[in-house]
């Protein structure tokens, strides 16, 4: 499958806003969005002007995308999927990429990132219900329990976490359990619980062109 594998943190400078893909660093003066304004590249200074509605719907889309780590194809399902089903689109869409495992093992603190989250999840590292799930893009659903692999506990981020509890709030949707690394789905995400900045409406307007 086709991965992203240049900087990361060129692609929060793309879109000129923090994505978290790297963790603690993202909370860092040595951020690259702290530290530069301005789009990567020879001609990024030149990228800062103002954008078209086109621009902006794209840029929305792409932020997002991004910071969930999906590539376009699937993207476009996910929108395919919440312009099908009762509600809001673009709050059915943010809802679903909330749902994604790879999601919720960040939000629960297994991972400091979700590039990291992913990878617990392919590595094996999660339980579903007690059963191993080693799909990023798996929906939880309410009452689903997420644990940790036995064997997986002294990983140093999971350590940490059961020693001194998780060092970012946890959404109200989920339930963390620190001490034996596992969290429950109590709820299906709400919109007020996606903290990242986001016009979700410029998503819809992008693909209904
Ligand atoms: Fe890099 Fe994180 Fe800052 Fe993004 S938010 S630029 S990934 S350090």
């Amino acid at each position: 499958m086709a991965r992203y594998t240049d900087s990361v943190c060129r692609q929060c400078r793309r879109e000129g806003t923090k994505l978290f893909l790297k963790g603690d660093r993202c909370y860092s003066a040595k951020c690259a969005v702290t530290k530069r304004h301005t789009p990567p590249g020879q001609h990024g200074q030149s990228r800062a002007r103002k954008s078209s509605e086109y621009g902006l719907q794209l840029r929305e889309k792409q932020k997002v995308r991004r910071a969930y780590g999906v590539l376009e194809s699937q993207f476009r399902k996910y929108y395919d999927m919440a312009a099908n089903m009762r509600g809001v689109t673009g709050e059915n869409m943010l809802s679903l990429l909330e749902r994604r495992l790879d999601n919720v093992v960040y939000r629960l603190g297994f991972g400091v990132s979700r590039p990291m989250a992913r990878q617990m999840v392919t590595h094996g590292h999660i339980r579903v219900d007690g059963k191993k799930v080693d799909i990023p893009s798996f929906l939880v659903k309410p009452g689903q329990v997420i644990t940790v692999r036995e064997n997986s506990r002294d990983i140093p981020v999971l350590k940490e976490l059961r020693e001194q509890g998780s060092a970012k709030p946890v959404p109200k949707w989920l339930e963390l359990d620190a001490d034996n690394l596992s969290g429950k789905v109590a709820a299906m995400p709400a919109r007020d619980d996606i903290d990242l900045t986001i016009e979700e409406h410029l998503i819809v307007e992008f693909y209904s062109r």
